[in-house]
């Protein structure tokens, strides 16, 4: 049994602070106190989640119920709740300061355990339908009439997903690390095991339970998604002949990534943030469950929209329509698709990710039968530059936004991004031609036309290296009205009140939100800068480096965690590029 408050303080503890090296100590004291068959309920409740990112249950509390329940719980009026939560903006701390001044306690509090906290959470997830409601508000009531005020605030804060603690899965590693091994040099065992199962509670249990040894068990599991391998960028072809002397170039689809997971007549689709996007490919599911005759597998592909008539790819964003069509049923009617093989990852029980390129292909074509919906993605094996250049011209001209380059000895190393896997587009051979993924860190209120909407947003790279967010531009160009509308919505509730340690700012935004919402820009050229923090110090002392003419394409990239954004070592590159040419 563990008592709530001990996790209560250590939520409280863990906002107050900015340092990483202070919260991984919080972390790792957490641990300690953490018995074996509460690890991994605590490790989901640090994400403010009850189950792994990508399984898709949410505990999804609606603010109404939230204020209803604690209204009922310390008998204060809707109202009043109503006019605090105008004040503070946070239903949280409403419920701390409320149950502050509670005058009527009962006699039998029953102790707020950490089992029971995540014992009702999992039953309000449960619940659907007729009289959900009132039994959702009954349960909370439960737990606020016991809790006191820190308890109460951090137990509506996850159920209404506002816990905004910003803590780093690589952070969380090497608490983990430091609590079952003394040393924060494990990390990479930790990081394995995650990212051949991308559940970080399952990883912390077994560290825990089992040591060092646990991990190397590690296994591959149906239905548990991998963490995608990633390519890395290439401007100079010809670099990649001095080491090799043939390579293979794939088509590169500008669709979306599919995991596809399945086994016994089931079928389960990850995106390439893990996340379960089944229910916008049912047609995927139904047609691979009926053709691909298996036992189990993990496969990938790229679903890509097709005009169907002329065959021919259409972009990305043809696709993304589906997610905003009610009906799935009109969806699969509006907007065809083809799916695209091109990797598997596992086969009736056998573990494909540390065979070479060649079997892991071999394997693919004998298992896909090609039709008009299931493909293999086009590949050849090139020699020189100009096979890859004439490729290249062939995947432009077929719909494709360039070419994947793929060594055909390589294993498939899950969740690295690596010279094994190298992308070209056709703008990458220019000078900054090729878009970057950034995220919106912060945002600045408009006039005009934007008043009472954001105008501009503060925008940053990912620093790989520590796990921080650096600024690289402000963009307030290349929106329409309706980005503007749809971007106020989707940032309105990312907003934090103060800035997150992760973020590095020298500029200080009208509002600050939570890293997550990454957007594609353009830019003509990087420009050393004495006020953004990419890269600072690291080219001229007291300066980073910024985005000239920066623009927004339009394209808000949904399939996109922050972690994968376009990283500080990224524009490093990109700018020493730059000034060769020059
Ligand atoms: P980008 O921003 O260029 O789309 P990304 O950052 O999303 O790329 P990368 O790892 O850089 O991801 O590029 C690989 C992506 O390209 C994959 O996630 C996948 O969605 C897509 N893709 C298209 N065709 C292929 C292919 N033949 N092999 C692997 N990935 C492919």
């Amino acid at each position: 049994m563990m008592k709530y408050i001990n996790l209560a303080i250590a939520f409280e503890n863990m906002e107050k602070t900015s340092s990483r090296l202070k919260l991984t100590g919080i972390l790792v004291e957490l641990f300690k106190k953490t018995n074996l068959q509460m690890i991994s309920k605590i490790i989901y409740l640090i994400q403010g989640k009850i189950r792994p990112n990508f399984s898709g249950v949410e505990i999804g509390i609606a603010e109404k119920l939230a204020m209803k329940s604690i209204s009922k719980s310390t008998a204060t009026s809707i109202r009043t709740i109503n006019k605090l939560y105008n004040k503070i903006g946070d239903l949280g701390d409403v419920t701390h300061d409320v149950l502050i001044k509670k005058t009527q306690t009962t006699f039998f509090n029953e102790i707020v355990t950490v089992e029971r906290v995540f014992n009702t959470f999992c039953r309000i997830s449960n619940l659907s339908g007729a009289g959900s409601q009132n039994m959702k508000m009954k349960y909370i009531s439960s737990l606020l009439n016991d809790s006191n005020p820190l308890e109460g605030k951090f137990i509506i804060k996850i159920l209404l997903g506002t816990l905004r603690l910003g803590i780093a899965d690589n952070t969380v590693m090497d608490a983990l690390s430091l609590a079952y091994t003394n040393s924060k040099k494990n990390r990479k065992l930790l990081e394995n095991a995650y990212n051949v199962s991308s559940d970080l509670g399952k990883v912390a249990q077994c560290i825990a339970e089992h040591g060092l040894e646990g991990l190397d068990a590690f296994k591959i599991t149906v239905f548990s998604p991998i963490r995608p391998m990633l390519a890395d960028r290439i401007k100079n072809v010809d670099d990649i002949f001095i080491k090799t002397k043939s390579i293979v170039a794939e088509y590169k689809l500008d669709g979306e990534r599919a995991q596809i997971h399945l086994k016994n007549n089931q079928c389960i689709i990850f995106s390439r943030s893990l996340e379960n996007i089944t229910k916008y490919y049912p047609d995927v599911c139904k047609k691979i469950i009926n053709k691909i005759k298996v036992h189990s597998a993990i496969l990938e592909a790229e679903i890509v929209a097709i005009n169907e008539t002329s065959g021919e790819y259409l972009p990305f964003q043809e696709l993304m329509h589906r997610r905003r069509k009610h009906k799935i049923e009109n969806a699969i009617l509006a907007y065809p698709i083809t799916v695209n093989f091109f990797d598997i990852l596992y086969l009736n029980g056998e573990n494909y990710v540390n065979h070479n390129y060649t079997t892991r292909r071999r394997k693919l074509i004998k298992l896909i039968d090609e039709d008009d919906f299931v493909k293999l993605v086009r590949m050849e094996l090139v020699k020189n530059s100009i096979e890859v250049e004439n490729f290249l011209e062939h995947s432009i001209n077929s719909g494709c936004e360039g070419i994947m380059l793929k060594k055909i000895e390589s294993k498939y190393k899950a969740g690295i991004r690596g010279g094994n896997w190298l992308k070209l587009k056709p703008e990458y051979q220019n000078n900054l031609g090729d878009s970057l993924d950034l995220i919106v860190i912060g945002a600045f209120f408009g006039k005009g036309r934007r008043t009472g909407k954001y105008g501009t947003v503060l925008l940053s790279t990912y620093d790989d290296e520590t796990d921080t967010f650096p600024t690289i531009c402000k963009v307030g160009s290349g929106f329409t009205d309706e980005n503007l509308d749809q971007f106020y919505q989707a940032l309105s509730n990312k907003i934090i009140k103060k800035k997150n340690y992760r973020i590095k700012s020298k500029i200080k935004a009208d509002v600050w939100f939570e890293p997550e919402v990454v957007i594609e820009i353009i830019a003509s050229e990087i420009t050393l800068s004495p006020i953004h923090r990419t890269a600072y110090d690291m080219i001229k002392k007291d300066h980073g480096l910024a985005l000239r003419f920066p623009k927004f394409t339009g394209k808000i990239r949904l399939d996109k965690i922050p972690e994968a954004a376009t990283t500080q070592n990224e524009i490093i590159n990109i700018y020493n590029n730059q000034k060769k040419k020059i």
